[in-house]
């Protein structure tokens, strides 16, 4: 005996308030671990989601500093847009309700694993300044993504270490909901800005901004630098020279290089101008100073500008030019480019040039349609939804100079969480509120003078694992330990135990909390102990901390001639040294087809335990293992199982009565799995599983463990 250790699980109880803190310890820190973690994915995912073009136009310039010639503006880098932000934001839902624990976090670390390496690229190489991370919500450098991503990608991996740990949200038969639910959701979000604007729209050119002032340069800030190297050649000599010793006419000049010196100021908007077209007259600082309205019809590039609509553009100029107000075309494109727009759609406003870029960040629609009055943005509109001059909400917008609530930030708030969160939420507390009338049912279920009330049977549900000649020490072990951690995690509805081979069962008594995971062997001497080599004893068993063990499996009594005599042995054996005992009975094939399964079954309670006095009898867990259906693929079907079953039941019953009989747990085994437990263990009289080949893997057992839920 191991004095002062616990008797169930060899720990000493000092063990075990320390193990009870590690893991309350690792609890808190993979939670914590998997918020930070969901909520960044779920920023990131949607920032980037209402802004799929910009996101688009970031992926573009990826393409472009590793030279894969993508087509700007292709479909592909938009699909490609949509999908990141639908990946990221579905991934941090899911870690957030902690759906699919195991794949999700899997997914999250790898994802993660793949980002970090790109940001160390782009921490090296530089060769974007923005990565684009949050879209234009949040800019940072790509110093701060990358220690962010060294951040997140060590939370990934923690959470991915022990995702059982995982504090779910969410029962596993609603998880479906919140899965699809999300999905659409963003990928909707997505859609929905593509055809109308950004829902948020973070860029300088926002509603309300001042353009004027968004290019001044605030007092005492300097500009970024740049510094200009001349290479010139002489006589066959080549030189380099700066500005300020740029050398006599003699010197040919042959390159120039100019190069960045110093950071500087950078004032939001840098690179707005328009030079009319096709005189070439800078009209920008016009423009701004315009206490008039100027209406912007803006396309990056015409050559690829959504035509459908001309007629409602029309109508607005034809609005503009009627009631006073400027109305001009900005476009990056070449001059055959606006004829070609003037051809299509007969327009007759001016076109200005301005930079592509510069007018991509201004509005996120080609064309859209901007209103600006005395260089502020007072209105934005995709060519999908442009405003009808005729109606309420426009002419009040012209008549207050400010957007009459279209835009308003709050409100778009409002209609997301209407959208997303409180339905998620809704759905979160039903699942709660039903989770938590179970656990009420089923505490009610479980108190004594409600059993006696309704005398509900009183006997234990049980899914044990029999190994087995299978997994070495090692790997024995792991499993053990895997299985122990999902279920401290998440407590099962049933008494789970595995027996395990003679030489795993200390070591495993060392991994396990017995409170939770119960340990046994699979079989045990006929022999209280002596010279019998090979052997091992029932004492034996018992001191390596186990509390169960297995006797008279088929296995045993056909390739091992154990007999019911034998059998008997081992059982007094057993019960002497306190160990309970799974006790094997089942047919053979023929047996059953000669329909002789009860018969078989009988005999061989009456052989080895039907001696017992009824103190003893019911330490004893009945497994009836037809034998045709062991490891065959092949099982009995519910009603068979059921029938015989109860047939079992009642013979217990008339040998000790038919409380023992009620109180006598009798699993089922023979190619039991996840897919055909639910339906056996329904049977009134099948009280679990003898679990055989599906026992070998922590998520097969799992999956039939679940069985009673
Ligand atoms: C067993 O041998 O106890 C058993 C039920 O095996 P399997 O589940 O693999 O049929």
């Amino acid at each position: 005996m191991n004095e002062g250790k616990n008797e169930t699980n060899g720990r000493t109880a000092e063990e075990t308030v320390v193990s009870r803190t590690t893991l309350f310890v690792q609890h808190a820190i993979v939670n914590l671990c998997r918020l930070v973690v969901a909520v960044t994915f779920i920023v990131s995912g949607f920032v980037k989601a209402i802004d799929p073009l910009g996101t688009q136009y970031k992926i573009e310039d990826y393409a472009a500093a590793v030279g894969i010639m993508q087509p700007a503006g292709s479909l592909a880098t938009l699909g490609l847009s949509v999908a990141l932000s639908a990946v990221e934001f579905s991934l941090g839902v899911l870690l957030l309700f902690a759906i699919h624990r195991r794949v999700v976090s899997r997914i999250t670390a790898v994802f993660m694993a793949i980002m970090t390496i790109i940001t160390l690229w782009l921490w090296i190489a530089e060769p974007v300044k923005d990565c684009g991370c949050f879209g234009d919500a949040i800019h940072i450098s790509n110093a701060q993504t990358l220690m962010k991503n060294i951040v997140l990608l060590a939370s990934a991996v923690i959470v991915a270490w022990r995702p059982l740990q995982m504090v779910r949200f969410i029962s596993r038969s609603n998880q479906w909901i919140v899965i699809n639910y999300t999905v659409l959701f963003i990928v909707g979000v997505s859609i929905y800005c593509l055809y109308m604007l950004p829902l948020f729209d973070f860029r300088p050119y926002h509603i309300g901004a001042d353009i004027k002032k968004g290019m001044e340069m605030p007092p005492g800030e300097k500009g970024p630098e740049f510094e200009t190297t001349f290479i010139m050649e002489k006589d066959g000599e080549r030189r380099e020279f700066s500005l300020d010793n740029y050398p006599d006419s003699t010197w040919t000049f042959i390159d120039s290089k100019t190069v960045q010196v110093s950071e500087g100021y950078v004032p939001p908007i840098h690179d707005f101008s328009v030079v009319m077209q096709p005189d070439g007259v800078d009209v920008t600082e016009d423009l701004l100073a315009n206490k008039d309205y100027t209406f912007l019809l803006v396309s990056p590039q015409l050559e690829k500008a959504d035509d459908s609509n001309f007629g409602d553009i029309d109508r607005i100029y034809e609005y503009a030019t009627g009631n006073g107000m400027n109305f001009i075309g900005l476009t990056a494109s070449s001059d055959e480019a606006i004829s070609r727009w003037r051809d299509i759609t007969g327009a007759e406003y001016d076109f200005g040039i301005t930079d592509g870029t510069t007018l991509k960040t201004m509005i996120r629609s080609n064309p859209g349609l901007f209103l600006l009055k005395e260089g502020r943005v007072i209105g934005k509109w995709s060519h999908n939804d442009l405003p009808d001059p005729a109606s309420q909400e426009f002419k009040a917008l012209i008549k207050n100079g400010i957007d009459n609530g279209n835009f308003d930030t709050a409100k778009k708030v409002v209609k997301v969480v209407i959208w997303f969160v409180i339905p998620l939420f809704l759905l979160t507390l039903a699942d709660r509120l039903w989770a938590w009338s179970s656990i009420v049912r089923n505490t009610r279920k479980k108190n004594k003078l409600y059993k006696l009330l309704k005398k509900k049977k009183m006997r234990k549900k049980i899914v044990a694992g029999n190994w087995k000649m299978n997994l070495n020490l090692q790997e024995g072990v792991a499993l053990a330990k895997e299985l122990n951690e999902a279920l401290t995690a998440e407590k099962p509805n049933c008494d789970v135990i595995i027996c395990t081979p003679f030489i795993h069962l200390a070591s495993v008594a060392q991994a396990i909390d017995q409170n939770v995971l119960a340990l046994g062997a699979e079989n045990c001497a006929d022999k209280e102990k002596g010279a019998y080599t090979g052997e091992v004893s029932a004492e034996m068993v018992k001191s390596t901390g186990a509390q169960y063990v297995i006797i008279g499996h088929s296995e045993r009594r056909s390739y091992y001639a154990e007999t019911p005599e034998i059998l008997k042995e081992k059982v007094l054996l057993a019960l002497k040294n306190g160990l309970k005992v799974i006790f094997c009975i089942g047919e053979s094939l023929e047996e059953r087809e000669a329909n002789k399964q009860n018969e078989v079954v009988k005999a061989e309670l009456e052989g080895s335990v039907f001696n017992l006095s009824e103190e003893d009898f019911r330490k004893i867990i009945i497994a009836y293992e037809p034998i045709w259906a062991i490891g065959t693929g092949k099982t009995a079907t519910s009603d068979q199982a059921e029938e015989i079953h109860a047939y079992i039941r009642s013979i217990i019953a008339e040998k000790y009565g038919k409380a023992v009989a009620e109180d006598t747990s009798i699993l089922y085994g023979g190619s039991c799995k996840a897919s055909n437990a639910p339906e056996l263990f329904a049977k009134p009289d099948i009280d679990g599983g003898l679990i055989g080949g599906a026992a070998l893997k922590a998520a097969d057992f799992r999956g039939i463990i679940d069985a009673w839920k």
